[in-house]
């Protein structure tokens, strides 16, 4: 095998040659005991930097094999690596050296969020890190000298200080990892506990600025403290300040509002709990605030694309009869585009809903009896959330935690009311039941039609074209919410739950893949999604992009969860359904076809 010594001879021999010139130094090279790789070279200083692999056998490596003796571990470790990775190179990599990229080295860590991600990858034979790099030139002339820092005497560097376990702080790496584990060891439990969610007492919530995801500095931040009555105390297998529990706030599955006064905390405290479907990293300030793995956040999100949904149950006899069983629009509105976000999440599996008022459409949340008396039911498509939010819970298991500071009439719907005040949680459920017993809203209930069981929508695998120009597959991300599937934008500004760009790279990837294999014009959207997890989990993200070939940098992905996949696929704007041969998303053709199996009577 070649060593770093013939690559610096090499990098001598192309040195002040033309770009293409570096295509010579594909291939594998010895350093001292690991190796690296170098599978793809760019073509140019402004292209997609090259894509390179070093790795260390666990010989040399040694890492404690409980660190990655389950899944959770491993992902926690491999996300401590790849931060390590990053800190090594931001101390022994010089930067930018030329035009273009040219000098710049990468890793693609994460944020405050702890995914499941293809930059490091550790088994019990090696561990490796998927790194970038921007082979240097000035213009389009190779400089080698500038190449040959960076791979034969930075990266090396970088490598012996950050993948061998006797170099990396190894109380910090185990302090993290049994951090995630503790974190998902709650999220396990919480189901038994009747939980929806959990935040501990001490976690900091509130977050540096509006665009940075770091916790505010502890010296100007309220402390989280549960109220005595919503406290409870959760085990965690890895002690915490040398207690073997943790003690905070239970958010009990039901029906939950969030009031307070504006400014009191209550979106910031939605927020942690939207992320908390997520571990986060030690010190984040929300890492033991966790929730269930199944909430989404539902938003109002006007000028987005429907495809077929049955959005019956909360809107019906729509102007000039339009049809909203099975509603199709290139352009909803702020209600339209709310009911679809709850009939897509329940189709995708969702158990817990998390709203706010703040991103939702007024007509859609509520409707006063002194609206109800001006407006005639039959002169209002809607059927405001208030009408199905306790049946949601009742009949079909899901659980709400609703922002709600301007609107009272949701009191007799909650199972709790939980009131901030100066950024802390009081319990305000009896005296939220006294005012509604004392002033009843005098509404009318307007629910007509039942939720829908079963959603049978089929997507047409043709409608998903990922092909752009020459290529088969072209798939782009321009930051966290902008995917190019093929020659398609899909806006995912609405999809809260997404927080990283290598989870929407992985979405564009899972699109494709889901076509390909798994739509075959017979399974349901909730059938296919349930083949990508498994899927995902057998193979894990290395196989995603197409032209992936073993033992190669496999690209930058970070795992999402279904429900973000679910988004950008009912998101697509070329999206076609049909509906399935078992259902029909109609409920007269559900009873006819019951009626002629000699199964009851046709309903009116
Ligand atoms: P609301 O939704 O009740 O109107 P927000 O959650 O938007 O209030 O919070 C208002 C402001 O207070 C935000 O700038 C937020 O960062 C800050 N804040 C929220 N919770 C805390 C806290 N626990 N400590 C300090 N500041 C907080
Ligand atoms: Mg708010």
């Amino acid at each position: 095998m070649a060593n770093l010594n013939d690559l610096h001879l090499l990098l001598d021999r192309i040195d002040g040659r033309g770009y293409k010139a570096y295509k010579e130094i594909a291939g594998t090279y010895e350093g001292r005991g690991w190796t690296l790789h170098i599978d793809h070279v760019q073509g140019d200083p402004f292209a997609l930097p090259s894509k390179m692999r070093l790795r260390a056998p666990q010989s040399l490596a040694q890492i404690p094999t409980d660190l990655f003796s389950n899944r959770v571990r491993r992902v926690a470790l491999q996300d401590f690596l790849s931060r390590e990775v990053q800190r090594a190179i931001v101390r022994e990599v010089q930067g930018r050296r030329g035009t273009g990229r040219s000098g710049a080295v990468t890793i693609d860590v994460g944020g405050q969020e702890v995914l499941e991600r293809t930059a490091m990858l550790v088994t019990s034979d090696w561990v490796e890190a998927r790194v970038e790099v921007g082979l240097p030139a000035d213009g389009r002339t190779i400089l080698g000298r500038q190449a040959e820092a960076i791979l034969c005497r930075e990266l090396p560097k970088v490598v012996e200080a950050s993948l061998l376990w006797s170099q990396v702080p190894q109380e910090e790496g185990r302090a993290f990892v049994e951090c995630v584990e503790n974190q998902e060891s709650i999220r396990l439990q919480l189901e038994e506990l009747g939980l929806a969610a959990f935040v501990a007492d001490g976690a900091i919530l509130p977050r540096e600025s509006g665009i940075s995801d770091r916790p505010l500095d502890e010296r100007e931040a309220v402390i989280f403290r549960s109220p005595d009555s919503l406290r409870l105390s959760v085990p965690v297998p890895h002690p915490v300040a040398s207690k073997d529990s943790l003690s905070g706030m239970g958010i009990p599955r039901g029906v939950t509002l969030i009031v307070g006064g504006g400014y009191h905390g209550k979106s910031t405290l939605l927020e942690a709990i939207e992320r908390g479907v997520y571990p986060h990293v030690p010190a984040d300030g929300r890492e033991y605030v966790v929730t269930s793995r199944d909430a989404v956040k539902i938003r109002a999100e006007d000028g987005r694309r429907v495809e077929r949904v049955d959005i019956s149950p909360f809107i019906s006899n729509l102007p000039f009869g339009k049809a909203t069983e099975a509603f199709s629009t290139d352009d909803a509105s702020g209600s339209t585009s709310q009911a679809t976000n709850i009939i897509e999440a329940m189709e995708a599996g969702a158990t817990t809903l998390l709203l706010d008022e703040d991103t939702s459409a007024t007509n859609f949340m509520v409707r006063d009896a002194r609206m109800q008396a001006l407006v005639h039911k039959e002169l209002e498509p809607i059927t405001p959330f208030i009408d199905r939010v306790r049946e949601l819970y009742d009949e079909r298991g899901i659980s709400t935690i609703l922002v709600m500071g301007g609107s009272g009439d949701y009191f007799d719907a909650a199972d709790r009311v939980i009131l901030m005040r100066d950024y802390l949680p009081q319990e305000a459920t009896a005296e939220a039941k006294k005012i509604a017993k004392a002033r009843p809203t005098r509404r009318a209930v307007e629910a007509g039609s039942p939720l829908p069981r079963d959603f049978g929508r089929v997507p047409v695998a043709r409608s998903f074209d990922a092909s752009r120009g020459k290529r088969d597959v072209k798939i782009d991300v321009k930051g966290l919410d902008q995917l190019l599937f093929g020659k398609e934008p899909v806006d995912l500004r609405g999809v809260e739950q997404l927080v990283d760009a290598s989870q929407t790279r992985a979405i564009g990837h899972i699109l494709h893949v889901a076509a390909e294999r798994f739509m075959d014009g017979e399974r349901t959207l909730g059938e296919v999604l349930a083949l990508v997890e498994d899927f995902l989990d057998r193979e894990g993200l290395d196989p995603l992009d197409p032209f992936h070939r073993k033992d190669h940098h496999p690209g930058s992905f970070a795992r999402p969860r279904k429900y973000e996949v679910a988004a950008a696929i009912n998101r697509l704007r070329t999206l076609r359904m049909r509906p399935s041969e078992e259902s029909s998303t109609r409920p007269q053709a559900r009873s006819r076809r019951r009626a002629s199996r000699g199964g009851g009577a046709p309903r009116q």
